[in-house]
């Protein structure tokens, strides 16, 4: 998988970067130089803000820069899908990429949110989805990866929980026709939702419902309390590091997991895919944890 000649000159300083719109408060450029300087590595990492009528030309520049690699983020991670060359992995699945390898001059696409979340479930708590049940809220593309990457890893039962029915039911037929699973579907005013949760031993929100950019202190429209009481709510917003909701969970004694495990194990496997390197995960943590609790500290006194 490593391009062996990448790092082959130690003079030869290595670009990589993030493409995205809104780019400035992506934690990406953080966690790869904290890595590429804990490592010795000799390369950079930069935040691009690349709109959607240059994306195009953006991915162009990553074969005319010769850039290493290249993480991609909302909005651009379906159709950046049209202009590079090949897909990878979960990337054929999902129709969605949110690392670009650079092999040569030919531009790989790999998706590895999925990936990130399953390894922050073995590590944080104990989970793996093989015979398992679990529930998703949402059906955006990081729901559609992890949905994807439960199926992949022998999930026994899976319920999508959606706003709009019909966008449940177009990501479950998406997957039974991929992969032969089909996942059950539900509106979040399902009236017997609480009844039928009680049987799942996660739950993931995926939904933007309790981000501090959006609206901290919100919820989404499913009750910690509802899944089995051994369960675990798995929350994919990583700030606040705690999220309201996570709170209530840990409240009703549920175990919890905040989304910071998956923002590090997903840049893990892109730093991998173009490093052949393990990242340092715990240094890495360390450093965005930091951040993190500055970001909030900035927020929670913007407030007062
Ligand atoms: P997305 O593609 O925009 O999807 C968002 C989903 O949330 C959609 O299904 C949307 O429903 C639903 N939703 C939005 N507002 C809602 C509301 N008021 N009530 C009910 N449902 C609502 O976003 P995404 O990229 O999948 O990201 C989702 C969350 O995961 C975000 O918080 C993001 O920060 C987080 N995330 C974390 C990581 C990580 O590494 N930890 C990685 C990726 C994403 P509709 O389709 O009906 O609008």
């Amino acid at each position: 998988m490593m391009n062996s000649t990448l790092f082959s000159d130690p003079f030869v300083c290595r670009l990589f970067g993030v493409f995205g719109d809104p780019v400035n408060h992506s934690l990406s450029p953080l966690m790869h130089n904290t890595a590429f300087r804990k490592l010795g590595i000799n390369g950079i990492y930069l935040p691009f803000h690349v709109q959607a009528n240059a994306l195009p030309q953006a991915v162009e520049a990553i074969r005319a820069l010769g850039m290493a690699g290249v993480n991609v983020t909302v909005p651009h991670k379906l159709s950046v899908t049209k202009f590079i060359d090949e897909l990878e992995g979960d990337a054929v699945l999902t129709g969605s990429v949110n690392t670009i390898h650079n092999n040569n001059g030919r531009l790989i696409g790999h998706s590895t949110d999925g990936l990130g979340l399953m390894r922050s479930l073995v590590e944080e708590v104990d989970w793996s989805p093989r015979g398992e049940s679990a529930i998703i809220l949402g059906t955006g593309g990081a729901a559609a990866a992890i949905a994807y990457r439960l199926v992949q890893e022998g999930i026994s039962r899976l319920l999508i929980l959606t706003r709009s029915e019909s966008k449940g039911v177009e990501l479950a037929d998406a997957i039974h026709g991929k992969m032969g699973f089909r996942p059950e579907t539900a509106s979040f005013n399902y009236p017997e939702l609480a009844r039928l949760a009680r049987r799942f031993t996660l739950v993931i929100n995926a939904t933007p419902l309790g981000m501090l950019s959006h609206n901290g202190e919100a919820e989404p429209p499913f009750a910690p309390e509802w899944i089995a009481p051994d369960g675990i709510c798995c929350d994919l917003i990583y700030n606040p590091l705690e999220t309201a909701w996570l709170r209530r969970a840990k409240i009703q004694g549920r175990r919890t997991l905040s989304g910071l495990g998956m923002l590090v194990h997903q840049g893990a496997e892109s730093f991998k895919i173009w490093t052949g390197q393990e990242m340092p995960t715990a240094d890495v943590r360390e450093s965005l944890t930091e951040q993190l609790l500055m970001r909030d500290n900035l927020q929670f006194g913007k407030k007062q």
